[in-house]
């Protein structure tokens, strides 16, 4: 069946949610900061927003929640508004095959992280958008970006989580240190990872994600607030990019078994994204072996085999 009847995507969803019910708390929650160690594993929640503007949701679609990694999408979607093309000279769109946070690779390429989703990318992301800007200021521009997507500004950065990650995030400064050693960024690592580190604590529910992931369901504009953000060729790419590498070393995997584009986080939450039709979020905080979330990437394979979305079929 191809559906885009809310009527029975609302079953769809409460079904998936009815039958993964009994798994809630699989996987293993990230805990290398006490935040995101205390989150209640059997947390569960799924938001979609079609492009008509209808939202539905099941579980806890509007608990806040750590984005983590998904802000890469809103960071890179920043650079290239800033700097277009020229974003690809200082990071690849490679799928890395390598853990989030590996630091091998970029030795054997010069400091040039494999793609803008991986952390050593990300960073380097933080860095590009920093430049004029003091880290405050660029935290601002970020933080004003997603509430001004979402078209909420109830979203907010948790000071606590940034603090956390700054006080453990030995290997976020050895990428950067490590980068900053082949002259691959411009400012202070200090500075650099400051941003990083807020636009990672930034807090939103499924509800609040899902409708600022729209731009890219609807060929770079959001149809709600009838802003282009991106042109429609700019958000294929991101799409693109989100396909190939938004799950770290499972990115073909959940390319395999979803079939659309999506960027996960380490706090447990999954933005995907189906072009022409919806943008979905949902977030499930227990992590499978390559951190993403386990439930919350069987949800959404159950969601693309019951509805037929997939960027594999016309
Ligand atoms: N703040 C995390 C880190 O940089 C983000 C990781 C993630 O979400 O994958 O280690």
């Amino acid at each position: 069946m191809r559906t885009d009847r809310p009527a029975d995507l609302q079953a769809i969803i409460d079904e998936i949610h009815a039958t993964l019910k009994s798994r809630f708390g699989e996987g293993k929650v990230a805990d290398y900061i006490p935040q995101l160690a205390r989150v209640d594993p059997k947390h569960f929640g799924m938001a979609v927003v079609m492009a008509d503007g209808r939202v539905l949701r099941c579980g806890d679609a509007d608990v806040a929640f750590s984005i983590q990694s998904i802000s890469k999408v809103f960071t890179l979607t920043i650079a290239l508004g800033k700097y277009g093309e020229n974003v690809w000279k200082r990071v690849g769109r490679e799928p890395s095959g390598s853990a989030f946070n590996s630091i091998v690779q970029l030795e054997h390429e010069g400091g040039i992280p494999r793609n803008p989703f991986i952390n050593a990318g990300a960073i380097t992301i933080s860095d590009l958008i920093l430049s004029g800007h003091t880290p405050k200021e660029e935290i601002g521009e970020i933080l004003r970006f997603v509430r001004h997507l979402a078209n909420d500004d109830d979203i907010h950065v948790d000071r606590d989580v940034a603090r956390s990650e700054a006080a453990t995030g030995n290997r976020n400064l050895a990428l950067a240190h490590f980068m900053r050693s082949f002259g691959r960024l411009d400012h202070p690592v200090d500075y650099v990872l400051g941003v990083y580190f807020h636009q990672c604590a930034i807090a939103m529910s499924c509800a609040q994600l899902a409708h600022a992931g729209l731009y890219l369901a609807c060929n770079g504009r959001n149809p709600l607030s009838g802003h282009t953000v991106v042109s429609e060729q700019r958000a294929r790419r991101i799409n693109a990019v989100m396909l190939t590498c938004g799950h770290y070393d499972g990115s073909g995997d959940f390319a395999y078994r979803v079939g659309l584009p999506g960027k996960s986080g380490v706090g447990g939450g999954i933005l995907a994204i189906a072009p022409g039709r919806a943008s979905i979020a949902v977030w499930s905080p227990g992590l499978n072996s390559n951190g993403n979330s386990a439930l919350g990437s069987l949800a959404l394979e159950m969601l693309a085999q019951r509805t037929g979305w997939s960027v594999f079929s016309g």
